[in-house]
This record gives structure tokens, sequence and C-alpha cells, in this order.
């Protein structure tokens, strides 16, 4: 979720100060003892005071940097994982099933789907910064309305969210899983008419690009 460096000595780009300053202001714990940040990815004594501040809560000598994947990234904004629909995964229906590893024909499913009410918030699945729209059609009548995101964590796990219309403006947003909206749920029915059941799509993957079964960390 960071391209490089924030705080001291740090490369300090306006997208890596963004996201800090994001963090911080969603740390209750932070937000007791120093002010509200303002969002704006300049990096200054405010910024750094609180990232001193967060340091001294878990490091003996705080060094007042934050590195990509580094301790600091992974202690303030932790791995987590989260229900997107709060409903169960999706059995199987005229299309197939919605567990991780179903058949598709000459391929296996590559996530996993949860069953969905169009219209429905979607929660963040996975804790992180939405980093992209990413778009499962190129084609097709509901290209447009169907879309989702990509999420990557601070240990660089990356997550994507079909099936969905992405909230306004949400790229660049630091998201906690099970807690913050990242779109609405749309229907598949345009698509694949009634047989399907609507769902959200959930892929995971390590940094290293590694499969991950989402039912074994979304609890
Ligand atoms: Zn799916």
């Amino acid at each position: 979720m960071l391209g490089s460096s924030v705080g001291k000595n740090g490369i300090n780009k306006s997208a890596d100060v963004k996201t800090i300053q994001q963090i911080i202001n969603l740390r209750d714990d932070l937000r007791k003892v120093l002010p509200k940040l303002v969002v704006d990815g300049r990096y200054g004594a405010k910024t750094q005071a609180c990232i001193d501040q967060a340091q001294s809560g878990f490091m003996r000598q705080p060094d007042g940097r934050i590195d990509p994947y580094g301790a600091t990234i992974k202690k303030i904004w932790p791995i987590a994982y989260g229900k997107p629909t709060g409903l169960a995964v999706r059995g199987t229906d005229s299309y197939g099933a919605g567990h991780h590893g179903a058949s598709r024909g000459s391929r296996v499913h590559d996530g996993t789907d949860y069953n969905s009410t169009p219209g429905q918030q979607v929660k963040a699945p996975l804790s992180g910064k939405i980093t992209k729209m990413s778009k499962p059609y190129s084609s097709g009548i509901d290209a447009m309305v169907l879309s989702g995101v990509e999420i990557v964590a601070s240990d660089g796990t990356t997550c994507w969210v079909w099936y969905m219309q992405p909230t306004v403006n949400i790229v660049g947003t630091v998201v906690k899983a099970g807690n913050s909206i990242i779109g609405t749920a749309k229907t598949l029915k345009n698509r694949y008419k009634n047989g399907i059941t609507d769902h959200i799509h959930v892929r995971i993957h390590t940094r290293h690009g590694v499969k991950v079964n989402p039912t074994t960390v979304i609890k």
C-alpha cells in the first residue's frame, strides 16, 4: 500500500504521505493524543509527530520512518479480513458453485463468491488501500456497471472485489476489513440470466502472486 518510504529521511511521495495521513486519522488511539491530520499528501512536522507517536507504542528506538512492507506499516495498518456482504458463500446454481477451486469447465474458479443482494453495501474484505479500479468485463451491455476494485494490504497481499459499483472517488482510500464500505452490489442476471446467484467475487493473492483461498482467511 506504500510505493516508497514515508517519514524521517524518507522519499515522502505525495500518494504515500496521503496513505499514512489517512491511517493516522483512522487510528483512534493516535487521535486521542494528536490532532487530526489534513490529508494533503504533504510531509511535515505534524505528520512526523504522528509517525513518532505511533512508533513509540511498539518500538524501543523509533526511527521515524515507514518503509513499504516494513514492521511499522504492518503494525499501524495490520492485515485483517472481513466478509464483503455478510452472506454465505454461493452454493451450486446453473453456472457452477461459488467456492474456490470450483469447476468452470476447462478452468477452475480462482476466488470465492459471496452471495449478495443487489443494492446492498459491499464492505472491504481486506484491510489496505484501494489502488485501482478492476473491471471483470471489457464488453457487453453491463460491462460499465459490473465493476470492482483492487485492494493492497500493508504486506502486499492483494485482493480483487468484483460485481459491484465502487463508491465514487474510492481509489486511493485506506480501508478497514469488514468495516469500510467500498461499493454497491450489482446484479449478474442481465449477463447470466436468472440461473445465476447474485454474488461478489473475491480473489486474493500474496504479494508474490501465490493464490489464497479466501475462505481460509475471511472468517
Ligand atoms: Zn467468482
